[in-house]
């Protein structure tokens, strides 16, 4: 991958996501996409906020909802060979839409489909990504590590800063030298703004051309996994169990119940098989924000706490006092959670009664 000129670079303008949709609905991290599109276009110059929808029969119903999470503009591709995420029409589809439009910035979802989506569409328009990002911001970036530019900056870039080395670090991660830069992003870590009722985009309709080739599959089934479980991620009160509280959730499922929350956990409640993956908060599970989040028997791992420490209110309840997990927590409770637990439960009952 050659380094692009500065003339090259100069063509490339605003900030575009990928808004994931699935079934014709948009998916939670297009609109938390385009609400951090708006506050990265503010760093930059008269920088606009772009939205790549691709999909088969696509309602308006998408497009305005994008506008209200901050697109300026939509680009929508709208084919029947997008009906399905299949990766050799869609990689085929955002490359080309980045060879027309040349956006600086093309953030994607680290969901199943983006981090798929991703390195197939980063590696055809030969620039680079970094995956699995947690923060990004406008700034400058140093060349100290060049010999010869030890002393160049380069201004206005997209750092792009993940967890490495299994969480104990982070990296910060620029791509100076070539167009667009590119991130996937972790769902449910960047925060939707208020949406704008009633707010319009232009719309764009582009379709590159779809040619089967012989990397195109064929779908034979698509078998969903039905599952009654909330997702941990839309809950506004977890009650978050680890692996002091043992293999028997009774307690945290009553007192989740009594205060109209869903229980989660920490990974070693699902290393023990205790609690499925889909309730995992954590590094290598969800990111979650809610309103409130009770850490019960839960220590407080850098890896927990990375998925957790931006809920709104942080209860811990641990018989360690020394334990980490106090650290981050609003209120705590020293103590053994098969006592306090209980009491809990009952004075919350009592309360709404
Ligand atoms: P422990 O660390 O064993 O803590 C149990 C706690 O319960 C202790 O603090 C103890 O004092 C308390 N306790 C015990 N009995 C009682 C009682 N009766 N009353 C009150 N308190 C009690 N972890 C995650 O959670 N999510 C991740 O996504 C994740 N990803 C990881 C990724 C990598 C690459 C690595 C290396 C690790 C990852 N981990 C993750 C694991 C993490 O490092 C910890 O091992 C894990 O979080 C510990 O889980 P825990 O707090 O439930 O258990």
């Amino acid at each position: 991958m050659g380094a692009m000129t500065k003339e090259q670079i100069a063509q490339y303008k605003d900030v575009y996501v990928f808004a994931q949709q699935v079934d014709n609905e948009l998916s939670g991290i297009a609109l938390e996409l385009t609400s951090e599109a708006t506050r990265l276009a503010a760093e930059l110059d008269d920088a606009k906020v772009v939205a790549v929808l691709l999909g088969s029969d696509l309602g308006s119903d998408l497009t305005d909802q994008l506008a209200e999470y901050g697109a300026d503009r939509v680009i929508v591709v709208d084919d029947p060979m997008l009906k399905d995420y299949m990766t050799e029409p869609y990689t085929h589809a955002l490359a080309s839409v980045i060879n027309e439009f040349k956006p600086e910035i093309m953030l994607v979802g680290a969901t199943a489909i983006g981090r798929d989506l991703g390195p197939c569409v980063s590696a055809r328009v030969a620039t680079g990504l970094t995956a699995d990002c947690t923060l990004l911001e406008i700034g400058d970036f140093p060349l100290k590590a060049i010999p010869g530019k030890e002393a160049e900056q380069k201004h206005k870039q997209l750092l792009m800063t993940r967890p490495a080395f299994g969480g104990n670090t982070i990296a910060t991660i620029a791509c100076p030298d070539n167009r667009p830069q590119m991130a996937t992003v972790r769902p449910g870590v960047m925060q939707k703004i208020e949406p704008k009722k009633g707010a319009q985009a232009d719309i764009i309709k582009f379709n590159p051309g779809f040619e089967k080739n012989a990397k195109y599959v064929e779908i034979q089934e698509i078998v969903k996994n039905v599952s009654d479980v909330v997702d941990i991620m839309d809950a506004k009160i977890l009650v978050s169990g680890g692996r002091g509280v043992g293999e028997d959730f009774t307690l945290l499922e009553e007192l989740a119940e009594a205060i109209g929350g869903t229980v989660s956990c920490s990974r070693a409640v699902v290393d023990s098989g205790w609690k499925p993956k889909d309730l995992q908060v954590g590094q290598t599970g969800k990111t979650v924000r809610p309103n409130v989040y009770f850490a019960i028997g839960i220590s407080g791992a850098i890896q927990h706490v990375a998925g957790m420490e931006e809920s709104d209110i942080i209860i811990a309840i641990n018989k360690d006092e020394d334990a980490p997990i106090f650290d981050v927590a609003d209120y705590g409770i020293v103590g053994d959670l098969n006592k306090i637990v209980p009491q809990l439960t009952e004075q919350i009952k009592a309360a709404v009664a």
